[in-house]
């Protein structure tokens, strides 16, 4: 719980720095891999923040007893973030031990960002495993509906075959993995369907303690469970499949030849 404290605090200020560079107006954009993978100031400088915060106050963090690791995405949603899309941006603190993720931290800067002037910008949602999710109403959508939400910035043709075969009544577009999550839990989509490579460790980490907290589930597109050991490859292959409920439903409709494309 003292690491759940801290990492509440040092998103919270992670978040601030995500606010400030843009603020300051140069976002100091590196291209990574490629023009859809892209690196910003406030990914530099929230990552800089949060791991010197976290080494200054746990000194020993990456192994305590037998295997705790925390997985930090300083700034998720970048590729949103250089377009202005704001509000899809998250700053993601997951905890794991012995390979499962079991708590988790995310800030959302510009929380609030379209309710003018006056407002109160960001919040900061956590949860352990146990315990529950906070800092956020609970919502689901409405029973029989199927909403999809799915990548706006890295879709292929496996993202939009699985998407369809869904048999979405709609499909929301938008930008990372914590954004994704959070639309879940608040009700705006059922299910978060990812049929790619792409998405790695520190996306997923924080979470999917927040969606399994509540009652939810999140797997690779092969219902495999993920692991979170300190060795464990970064990448999830086998993309993602989330749901708060009817996960059954969604897993059922993946394609074989999906599958068959996507080696965990
Ligand atoms: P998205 O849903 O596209 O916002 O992706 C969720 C997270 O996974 C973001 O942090 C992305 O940077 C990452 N991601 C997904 N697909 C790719 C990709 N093809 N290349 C690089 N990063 C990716
Ligand atoms: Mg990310
Ligand atoms: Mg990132």
């Amino acid at each position: 719980m003292r690491l759940v404290a801290s990492a509440y605090s040092i998103a919270q200020k992670a978040g601030m720095i995500v606010r400030r560079v843009i603020a300051e107006g140069d976002l100091g954009i590196v291209e990574k891999t490629c023009a859809t993978d892209l690196q910003t100031k406030a990914d530099r400088l929230a990552q800089m923040s949060i791991c010197s915060s976290l080494a200054r106050k746990f000194p020993k963090l990456t192994i305590i007893g037998e295997e705790l690791v925390v997985w930090v995405d300083p700034l998720d949603g970048t590729k949103e973030y250089t377009e202005g899309l704001l509000d899809n941006v998250t700053v993601l603190i997951g905890i794991a031990y012995e390979g499962k993720a079991i708590a988790g931290v995310i800030n959302q800067p510009y929380y609030n960002y379209e309710a003018g002037p006056d407002a109160v910008l960001g919040r900061t949602i956590w949860g352990v495993l146990g315990l529950g999710a906070f800092g956020f109403q609970l919502k689901e959508v409405p029973a029989g509906k199927h909403i999809i939400t799915t990548t706006r910035s890295h879709s292929n043709k496996l993202v939009t075959d699985c998407v369809t075969a869904m048999n979405p009544d709609a499909v929301l577009r938008v930008g990372g993995a914590g954004n994704k999550i959070i639309q879940l839990i608040e009700g705006k989509a059922s299910a978060y369907v990812f049929a790619s490579p792409g998405c790695k460790k520190w996306d997923t980490c924080a979470p999917e303690v927040i969606l399994h907290a509540v009652g939810g589930k999140l797997t690779d597109i092969h219902g495999n469970v993920l692991q979170y050991h300190k060795d464990v490859k970064h990448m999830n292959s086998a993309g993602v499949l989330a749901t708060l409920r009817n996960y059954d439903y969604y897993a059922s409709r993946v394609p074989e030849s999906i599958k068959n494309a996507l080696v965990p």
